[in-house]
């Protein structure tokens, strides 16, 4: 088979792999100029390592990624340092990565709410029974089981903080995958995430996969030979199969022919976007050496997370500049989109100070903002019914996308897997 695949991020590459395996001719199609798609990181001319344009990290339980650099022959590039991760409680910030250390907490008071807490997590570990979960929204579970306490301290900053104005509504399913399929230990590739996908994709090309960069497709229809014709600006080609792995919107843009029901399917689909700052800085901010701050949105912050890349990954490796990340999840339309570069940064700089009071705004090397507007799909209640088919109803045209790993949450580990299942629903 001739087969086109539309994406050279995760769930793409993996799926060419095993499309290329199995003996097929594979093109792929990536509008960047670059391969990694969400997860695809820049450099500075002086630093050794790349930069991930949104923080990314995979964590020991990403199965389906290890196993994939496994097979790359990669797996000696992966690295897994303890980095600390805290929360906010009354102007403090408190280590906030493991059972013990948030039992530890002082949020939660004494007694019955360690207790619920710790109990609700080993719940969560334990069970399997995620449909049971989506049948209710976290609000309501968290409020029954861990307790008004316990969920107003711990567990609501985390909805809003990703959801917004969604977070009554996103079922408990999503809540257990996040804290079934997590690890302290958090991993990154050797030279950066950038470096694993460009030999990701230096693999490919040596196995005979085309990876044409700077092609954006324009639209993709059922051609009269009964295979599919695809437009990226040159001459329109045909392929017996086509695999999409953008998100819904763009899908439905791509293929206007979809029946109505799966093109409906797909514009139901809720996500939120996101807003990254990513700066260079000639100090430390943290001077504890802390990697993650988790923000709680009625703390006053003006971003959800502040992650100092390089208290997880030596500055060494950037010329010995202090790299630093402050980001949000966002609506469509909210005013960070619409923002200059230097808005976003006068909207931030004032709370620099409360994570170092020592900050200065000369310690400000350089600033990139990275904006989306598919970062985090969310999961409403009987979210299972709403996930498009892989297989779409157009014969040859496939599926793929974050909106599709439920009921796990979006991350790279779920997008070789959801790639590779559709080489699988490919293939059969
Ligand atoms: C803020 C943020 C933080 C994250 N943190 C983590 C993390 O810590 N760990 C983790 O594992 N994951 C994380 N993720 C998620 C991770 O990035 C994604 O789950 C993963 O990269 C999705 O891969 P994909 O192949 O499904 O899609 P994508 O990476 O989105 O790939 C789709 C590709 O299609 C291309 N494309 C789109 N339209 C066209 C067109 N018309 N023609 C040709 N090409 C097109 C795009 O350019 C893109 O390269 C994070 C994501 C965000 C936004």
């Amino acid at each position: 088979m001739k087969i086109a695949i539309i994406g050279a991020g995760y769930g793409g590459m993996s799926a060419a792999y095993d499309l290329r395996q199995a003996g097929h001719e594979v093109i792929i199609f990536e509008s960047a100029n670059f391969v990694g798609g969400l997860a695809a990181g820049f450099k500075e001319p002086h630093w050794d390592w790349s930069v991930e344009k949104f923080y990314h990290h995979w964590f020991q339980s990403d199965s389906s990624m290890m196993g994939m650099i496994e097979e790359l022959g990669l797996r000696d590039k992966v690295i897994f340092p303890r980095p600390l991760t805290v929360m906010l409680y009354k102007d403090n910030w408190y280590p906030f990565d493991s059972i013990l250390n948030a039992l530890r907490f002082p949020g939660l008071g004494f007694g019955i709410n360690k207790i619920r807490f710790g109990f609700v997590g080993l719940f969560l570990r334990i069970t399997n029974n995620w449909k049971a979960l989506e049948k209710e929204t976290a609000d309501a579970w968290m409020m029954k089981w861990a307790g008004k306490k316990v969920y107003e301290q711990m567990w609501k900053p985390l909805l809003i903080g990703k959801f917004g104005p969604f977070y009554k509504d996103v079922n408990m399913a999503w809540m257990w995958a996040r804290i079934k399929a997590r690890t302290t230990r958090l991993g990154t590739f050797t030279g950066g995430f950038q470096k694993f996908a460009d030999l990701f994709a230096e693999k490919l090309r040596e196995m005979g996969v085309e990876i044409r960069l700077g092609a954006n497709v324009k639209f993709i229809k059922q051609n009269q030979a009964g295979g599919m014709s695809i437009d990226a600006g040159g001459a329109v080609e045909s392929f017996d199969k086509v695999l999409v792995t953008t998100s819904p919107n763009l899908m439905a843009k791509l293929c206007p022919d979809l029946p109505e029901n799966y093109l409906k399917g797909l514009l139901e689909l809720k996500s939120m976007g996101a807003v990254v700052m990513v700066l260079s800085l000639t100090q430390q901010l943290s001077k504890e050496g802390y990697y993650w701050f988790n923000l709680p949105k009625d703390a006053g912050f003006p971003m959800l997370a502040l992650v100092e890349h390089t208290n997880f990954v030596p500055k060494e490796h950037f010329g010995g500049d202090h790299i630093v990340y402050a980001g949000d999840y966002l609506e469509a339309g909210h005013k960070y989109f619409s923002m200059s570069d230097d808005q976003l940064l006068e909207q931030f700089i004032p709370a620099f100070k409360k994570f170092n009071p020592a900050f200065e705004r000369t310690w400000v090397k350089k600033v990139w903002v990275n904006k989306t507007n598919y970062a985090q799909p969310v999961p409403l209640v009987n979210h299972s019914k709403n996930i498009p088919a892989i297989q779409t109803p157009i014969h040859g045209l496939y599926f793929a996308s974050m909106s599709q790993v439920y009921p796990w949450d979006r991350g790279t580990n779920f997008a070789v897997e959801i790639g590779r299942r559709a080489a699988r629903i490919m293939l059969g």
